[in-house]
């Protein structure tokens, strides 16, 4: 019923809006890097953006993750960011393959992933492991950012604010993960300016925590309000509708 959406148009039109959202913040050109987020999208829009030079990747079930990693396995440097909430029970997976996860919301989920990509480590033994290059400046760590549910929604995933301190601190005691920033998302539905008061929340308190020399990036900001991130301060935009269409049709052509 659908035709495969123009990937090459909508993402020249992603990265534009990107870039003029940059360029009214007074921000630099490079400060903001698009993920692409293909969660319940058919690997072949993957190769379609990939083709178009789109290299980093959003995913939210690990189940989903772990295939498309196989499936993909050709694409030179493409890097997976884990977006979506991580049970302690599937850490491993993350671990293994993930560039960057992006949900960690709990001491024990740090834990459990340090444990996991450290087992991972290369040693004089295993020197050939191959390691997802890491987002941070220690490509054989994990990169993290900690999930802060900023809108206080009782349901959802995320620390609360009062607990970021304790989860900033547990995540840098791993010496195979590498804190590189915060995230967060929006309560559902919010409009776009409200959202803006959200992504505000997120840099102040990432200002608090220490800014950006202890936390570089601030992952935050969708379709809907990615100019609103941006102009907060977002340095990962995680955007899929507006990429690859509508996620309901594509599962049927999956
Ligand atoms: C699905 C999802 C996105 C992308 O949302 P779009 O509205 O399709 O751009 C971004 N971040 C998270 C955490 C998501 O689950």
């Amino acid at each position: 019923m659908s035709s495969t959406p123009n990937i090459a148009a909508s993402l020249t039109a992603v990265r534009t809006r990107i870039a003029e959202a940059l360029a009214r913040a007074g921000r630099q050109p490079d400060d903001a890097r698009l993920i692409a987020v293909s969660k319940k999208q058919p690997v072949e829009l993957i190769r379609l953006a990939y083709a178009e030079g789109q290299r980093d990747f959003g995913e939210n079930y690990v189940q989903e993750l772990t295939l498309k990693v196989q499936a993909c396995a050709d694409l030179a440097d493409i890097r997976w960011h884990m977006i979506g909430h991580l049970q302690k029970n599937k850490a491993r997976f993350a671990a293994e393959i993930a560039a960057a996860v992006h949900t960690v919301d709990s001491v024990e989920l740090a834990v459990e992933l340090g444990k996991r990509r450290a087992n991972l480590q290369p040693t004089a033994t295993t020197s050939d492991v191959d390691l997802p290059r890491g987002l941070g400046r220690d490509p054989q760590r994990l990169a993290i950012l900690v999930e802060v549910n900023v809108g206080g929604e009782l349901q959802k995933s995320g620390c609360s604010p009062d607990e970021l301190p304790t989860i900033l601190a547990a995540v840098e005691q791993q010496a195979s993960l590498e804190l590189v920033g915060l995230m967060t998302v929006p309560p559902f539905n919010a409009a776009p300016e409200a959202s803006l008061t959200y992504f505000s929340q997120l840099a102040e308190l990432r200002t608090r925590a220490g800014g950006p020399a202890r936390l570089p990036h601030l992952s935050m900001g969708m379709s809907a309000d990615l100019e609103q991130a941006v102009f907060a301060g977002s340095t990962l935009v995680r955007v899929g509708t507006a990429i690859f269409g509508d996620r309901a049709v594509a599962r049927t052509t999956a």
